[in-house]
């Protein structure tokens, strides 16, 4: 069975399965296409992964800024 990539968008945070060398498991997407291209979010390395390496990689995608704050808009009440 062959992983799928789940869908992506430019500067979503995803956790991959192995940390970088610098110690870091998030990366944020910063080019889609054929090969999707990774930020190192501690060091700013770059990287390109085609999808299907990267899709047997990911261990999570983070929530995205605006679900974050739409949720603590409904948790930060005065
Ligand atoms: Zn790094």
């Amino acid at each position: 069975m062959r992983p799928m990539l789940p869908e992506l968008q430019i500067d979503d945070v995803v956790r991959l399965r192995k940390p970088h060398p610098c110690g870091n498991y998030k990366w944020k997407v910063y080019r889609l296409g054929a090969d999707i291209g990774l930020e190192c979010t501690q060091c700013g390395r770059r990287l390109m992964l085609p999808r299907r390496k990267l899709a047997g990689r990911i261990k999570q995608i983070m929530p995205r800024a605006e679900d974050i704050q739409q949720s603590s808009k409904l948790t930060d009440l005065p």
